[in-house]
């Protein structure tokens, strides 16, 4: 479990880095409430001994990224965290924003799918779409909008530009428009590892959570949640 780490541990009568562990510190000016700042002069960072706003820790990123990924909720986040929601909601679009696209290896074999959920309220029905790669279960690209072909077409473009070599979808008709005949395939079973993930994404995510009373209030927020869900475990090692 995440706990407040303080960024500047005293260690004897010497302080050390949060971020490398030395001890080779010089005082680098004073914050706006005369709290001491310390400079790094082996890795460059700054920081102070006690925080009086937690969303300012060193690890607090890491820490949301983490209990995002386990099922946490908003609220619950916050209350852990000692942050408010409010920042805890821009710090996810700040986070989500830094996480760069995935590599995407050429000619492989995908399976796409799309996850029914919600905004605001049940009638706002939305889809999740997304491509797992097949062999190494990673997902390649994801979208998140109304249930149209348009939203589909993102994800299928960016398969399309890694010159897909099979893509696997259920028997939705709209793929058959969107997706090159001798590539679809439509076979039974040919979804399972997406279907599982499906699953898994239910069970991850608070906001995918089926007969509970936590839901997404925004689309944007929800994009976040599932960029630093599929993309920011590397990015929070
Ligand atoms: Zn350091």
């Amino acid at each position: 479990m995440y706990q407040n780490v303080e960024s500047c541990i005293r260690f004897g009568v010497k302080n050390i880095c949060m971020y490398c562990s030395c001890d080779n510190l010089i005082k680098s000016g004073k914050t706006t409430n005369e709290k001491q700042r310390y400079l790094c002069k082996n890795c460059g960072n700054r920081f102070i001994e006690n925080y009086t706003y937690q969303a300012y820790q060193p690890q607090i990123n890491k820490a949301i990224i983490q209990l995002n990924n386990e099922g946490v909720g908003i609220r619950s986040i916050s209350r852990i965290l000692k942050i408010s929601t409010t920042t805890l909601l821009k710090r996810i679009l700040f986070i989500a924003d830094s996480i760069p696209n995935p590599p995407i290896v050429k000619c492989q074999t995908y399976e796409v799918d799309e996850m029914r959920t919600f905004v605001q309220k049940k009638s706002r029905l939305i889809w999740i779409v997304y491509a797992l790669e097949r062999s190494t279960k990673s997902v390649v690209s994801f979208n998140v909008g109304a249930r149209t072909n348009r939203t589909l077409n993102v994800v299928l473009k960016t398969l399309q530009f890694a010159e897909a070599k099979r893509i696997y979808t259920d028997k939705l008709a709209s793929y058959k428009y969107l997706i090159a005949n001798p590539i679809h395939r439509t076979a039974i079973r040919g979804t399972n590892h997406i279907e599982r993930k499906n699953l898994t994404l239910r069970t991850h995510l608070k906001r995918l959570n089926r007969r509970t009373i936590c839901f997404s209030r925004s689309i944007a927020i929800l994009s976040a949640c599932l960029r630093i869900y599929f993309w920011g475990r590397v990015f929070a090692m």
